[in-house]
């Protein structure tokens, strides 16, 4: 298949490190993904150089940091058509992976791939953040949380938190300009018991991906059984 520079390098950077077998199954996701959204409104990214960049490579971001590589479990709120969940699933199958939307059209096109694939540590859950956040099931049973392009940082806070165990950590993955929504956050990461621990600008080795930030979030503190609030109060009214 016809490829541009920045992708060819970028699968030569994934071969690296990850080796073919896993690289041909991130690839292979990308496609079908791309295959059902003719059908289906999954991305509105459709050129494949573009996708295997802002989704796949952006999504494998994570994977350079110490705090990912030592959980066990991760939860990926609002995961669409499964990003950052199935491509860290993909190369971390060590790790258990719970997917979250509120969608479940997309949940079912996750479960379909994933099986044809042979992806075995994936589990899809349809709901809204704030219902499963207060679910015994998952409250605070999540050594990591991620979540990509859901929120602003203060409503996401409400909803991801809660998920996550004391000594784990929320990964919001944002745009370079987050100073202005870490600050409208601060109240609330306080509130829910988090604490900013560092804002990591993205780079891989062929910058492949730039100007994107995760911003790891460690969970200090229990956080207050009345968070999250109802469903779609975080949004109607942040915690600020
Ligand atoms: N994370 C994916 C990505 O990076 O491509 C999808 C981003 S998409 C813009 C936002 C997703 O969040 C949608 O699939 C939507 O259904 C889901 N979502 C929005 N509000 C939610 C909520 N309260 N609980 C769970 N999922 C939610």
């Amino acid at each position: 298949m016809q490829q541009n520079r920045q992708t060819e390098l970028l699968i030569k950077e994934l071969e690296e490190k990850y080796g073919e077998e896993r690289t041909s199954m991130l690839v292979e996701y990308m496609d079908m993904i791309l295959e059902k959204n003719q059908y289906i409104n999954l991305t509105a990214v459709r050129d494949r150089d573009e996708a295997l960049q802002k989704h796949i490579a952006d999504s494998l971001s994570c994977d350079f940091m110490e705090e990912y590589e030592a959980a066990e479990n991760v939860i990926d709120i609002g995961t669409g058509a499964g990003f950052p969940g199935v491509p860290l699933a993909i190369v971390s199958p060590d790790k258990k992976f719970t997917l979250v939307d509120s969608l479940n059209k997309r949940l079912r096109i996750i479960d379909e791939l994933t099986g044809e694939l042979g992806i075995k540590n994936v589990t899809t859950v349809h709901g809204r953040a704030e219902d499963v956040g207060k679910s015994k099931e998952h409250r605070e049973q999540y050594d990591i949380c991620v979540s990509r392009a859901v929120a602003s940082l203060d409503v996401l806070c409400e909803w991801c938190l809660p998920l996550v165990k004391k000594g784990g950590y929320f990964v919001a993955y944002k745009g370079e300009n987050v100073s202005r929504e870490t600050e409208d956050a601060a109240n609330a990461i306080k509130l829910l018991g988090g604490k900013i621990a560092e804002i990591r600008k993205v780079q891989t080795e062929e910058e492949s991906i730039s100007g994107h930030v995760l911003v790891m979030i460690k969970k200090v503190k229990n956080t207050p059984s009345k968070y999250p609030r109802q469903a779609g109060q975080a949004r109607k009214n942040p915690l600020r």
